[in-house]
């Protein structure tokens, strides 16, 4: 309750920070994040001193966000701070989860997990939530549908990561609006489920489908987005009520910056589609936080693919993952001024 308030105070998007623990553990040497505060951070350098000075002088960056999530937060603590958000996916709001941040800072750990049943992610906690709560709401008359669909976009095209057919040409795909302003996607696998096990399948389905490109172009998904959906319809017959929502969860790209010097081919294609699909993902969400009469969606795939998810009566959650190695320090602080920008 107390959260839904704040959120009414400072419109749709929260941002919340995440720094995942040191290689070999122990404290990062440039990142503080000050005690008893779940909103700040602190990334400090030493500057080397230039001729004719002495000493080393810091330089420090300051940052807060809605929450700031330490190298010891659980999986289980960081959805406790989001269960109220997919919550309302149920009570008819869209609501859009992102994880931002450089290859390696622990997106994939945060919205899909890692290997123990502890370290489950977003995605399928999520899942499991809305499930939970749909069986409960069946008690007062409440009858959900749901239809999941799993999309990679890689380089500015869209491929099916529920695709289960053999050999042959993929389908093509492409990102329609129909006259009440929903978004599909020609060709895609739009799976009715009625279970968490059935949506785990599908997970499982995508991974495979994620894993066996990799093969072909060495690490794609740090360099596409994956976009999970599940729709959600909800009808209360005895009180002639009906409700709309989709939830959706997204690991993006890898944000970090590639010397243009040493991407050529398809390096540099991928470079520029995921420098541009990242900053025009950050001016849509600014321009919805500033209610701005123009956003800008249909300037990548991305944005045109979220365009019903984002903005309206939509709520919307971006992680910023942080790594604490020393040779993470110019990435962590260009993805703290994007959040920054966006929060
Ligand atoms: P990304 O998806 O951003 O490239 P990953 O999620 O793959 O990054 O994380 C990189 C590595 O760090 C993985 O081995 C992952 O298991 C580990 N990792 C990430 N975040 C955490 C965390 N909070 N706790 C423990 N290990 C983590
Ligand atoms: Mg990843």
């Amino acid at each position: 309750q107390l959260h839904n308030t704040l959120q009414e105070l400072k419109g749709n998007i929260r941002v919340f920070c995440r720094v995942r623990p040191l290689v070999g553990g122990g404290p990062s040497p440039h990142i503080l994040l000050p005690p008893d505060d779940h909103k700040a951070l602190v990334l400090a350098r030493s500057e080397e001193s230039h001729v004719g000075r002495t000493g080393d002088t810091q330089k420090t960056y300051n940052f807060s966000f809605d929450r700031v999530f330490g190298p010891s937060a659980s999986q289980q603590e960081v959805f406790e701070e989001i269960s109220l958000l997919v919550q309302s996916a149920l009570d008819g709001y869209n609501v859009c989860c992102f994880a931002y941040g450089q290859t390696g800072s622990g997106k994939t750990f945060t919205m899909e997990g890692g290997d123990s049943d502890a370290a489950v992610g977003v995605i399928p906690r999520a899942v499991q939530q809305v499930f939970l709560a749909a069986h409960k709401l069946g008690a007062q008359g409440w009858e959900f549908s749901f239809t999941a669909s799993f999309v990679e976009v890689y380089n500015e095209s869209l491929r099916d990561l529920l695709y289960t057919g053999k050999g042959g040409k993929r389908p093509e795909h492409e990102i329609r609006k129909s006259a009440a302003n929903e978004i599909s996607v020609t060709n895609l696998t739009y799976q009715k489920v009625a279970t968490e096990g059935q949506v785990q399948n599908l997970i499982a389905i995508a991974n495979q489908n994620r894993s066996t490109a990799q093969t072909t172009l060495n690490d794609r998904s740090s360099r596409s987005h994956s976009v999970f959906q599940l729709d959600i319809q909800g009808e209360n017959a005895g009180r002639d009520v009906r409700c709309k929502s989709t939830l959706c969860l997204v690991d993006l790209a890898g944000s970090e910056r590639v010397l243009k010097s040493q991407a050529q081919g398809e390096r540099f294609k991928e470079m520029t589609a995921i420098n541009g699909s990242l900053s025009n993902l950050g001016l849509v969400i600014t321009a919805l936080a500033n209610k701005e009469s123009h956003i800008p969606y249909r300037n990548s795939k991305l944005t045109y693919l979220l365009q019903s998810c984002l903005g309206g009566n939509s709520k919307t959650l971006m992680f910023v993952n942080i790594a604490p190695e020393p040779d993470s320090f110019g990435e962590s602080l260009n993805s703290l001024r994007f959040a920054s920008k966006v929060n």
